[in-house]
């Protein structure tokens, strides 16, 4: 497999050549720009990328039913985020899901500095290509994507612009399972893809 290397520049320059969707498909599916991830993984996972989605949701890294089955947020994470998004009003099929990153990390360790820096070319041109009315960041990697170092805290729940990318922070799924204070990051959740939906539809 001959994709970009480790520089974070050949990946930009390769998502860059791409001029449609599935395009990036293609070519991020043979991204080598990072071993230890191409080593360990089973497929790349793009994203869903329905036509015409308004709504864009970034979660941070593939876990092992989607390195599995080479899709986005369907393992416990993604089920609830499924059901969350339809008690907001919102439907699956209509929304853009993506990472941060491609690959799982080995172990569903967090992504490293260095590989979540040479995957991000790929993100970045589809969002250029989807060019949705609102991305919600999930969790904290997703939001530091845009906004950099920061707490979730005092970010959560606000429209951010970000080069002129609407942007909503948000609690991850995965802290909705783990809960805490009396359900909080569910019920923010929620109430903040509510928010996410309905301004997406403006
Ligand atoms: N967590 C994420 O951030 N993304 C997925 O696709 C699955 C779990």
């Amino acid at each position: 497999m001959t994709g970009p290397g480790s520089d974070p520049a050949e990946v930009r320059r390769a998502a860059g050549r791409c001029t449609g969707l599935p395009d990036l498909a293609a070519a991020a599916a043979g991204c080598t720009a990072c071993p230890e991830l191409v080593a360990a993984r089973t497929t790349v996972v793009v994203g869903d990328t329905p036509p015409g989605a308004r709504l864009l949701l970034l979660g941070e890294a593939p876990g092992a039913q989607e390195d599995a089955t080479g899709r986005p947020f369907v393992g416990r994470s993604g089920q609830l985020l499924d059901v969350l998004l339809t008690e907001a009003g919102g439907r699956r099929e209509d929304v853009a899901v993506l990472n941060t990153l491609k690959c799982r990390p080995p172990g569903n360790r967090p992504p490293k500095p260095a590989e979540s820096a040479r995957c991000r070319g790929w993100a970045e041109r589809q969002l250029a290509l989807v060019r949705p009315a609102l991305v919600v960041a999930l969790g904290l990697s997703a939001t530091r994507w845009f906004l950099g170092a920061t707490p979730l805290g005092p970010v959560r729940g606000r429209v951010h612009g970000v080069g002129g990318q609407r942007v909503l922070p948000t609690y991850h799924p995965s802290a909705a399972i783990r809960g805490g204070p009396a359900g909080e990051p569910r019920r923010l959740l929620l109430e903040d893809l509510r928010l996410a939906v309905a301004l997406s539809r403006r």
